[in-house]
């Protein structure tokens, strides 16, 4: 098995709502993103995936993300913008926009941090 990851940074603000704490105000992360894909063989140039692809499927979502207050917009309007929601949302509009490719890789997980100690993966 093949893996390839491509790391994005993102800054956002959001509110946990109905955590009873500090995370239920108003706050900002400077939020980094890795999107991993696996697949079993390579191409016939020896990829799993064009790194440029990749990188302009995750730039175009977290272009949707970046500089706003999380809570104002979908999904976020209706369940939590925690790390493990952001990096579900993630891999699905990732998944939308990824050209499929014939040597069978796809996204394996989508991991986001909102600190540099604290991240949270989404894996189908
Ligand atoms: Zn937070």
């Amino acid at each position: 098995m093949f893996e390839v990851s491509v790391d994005e940074t993102f800054s956002s603000g959001h509110a946990l709502r109905g955590y009873k704490g500090k995370c239920e105000n108003v706050h900002g992360h400077n939020y980094k993103v890795r999107v991993t894909l696996a697949g079993p063989k390579l191409d016939s140039i020896g990829l799993l995936y064009d790194f440029v692809h990749l990188k302009q499927a995750i730039q175009s979502v977290i272009r949707t993300l970046d500089h706003r207050h999380l809570n104002d917009f979908a999904p976020f309007d209706t369940i939590n913008p925690s790390a493990e929601n952001i990096a579900q949302h993630i891999f699905e509009e990732i998944s939308k926009q990824m050209k499929s490719a014939e040597n069978g890789a796809t996204i394996s997980q989508v991991t986001v941090w909102e600190t540099d100690v604290t991240s949270a993966t989404y894996r189908p």
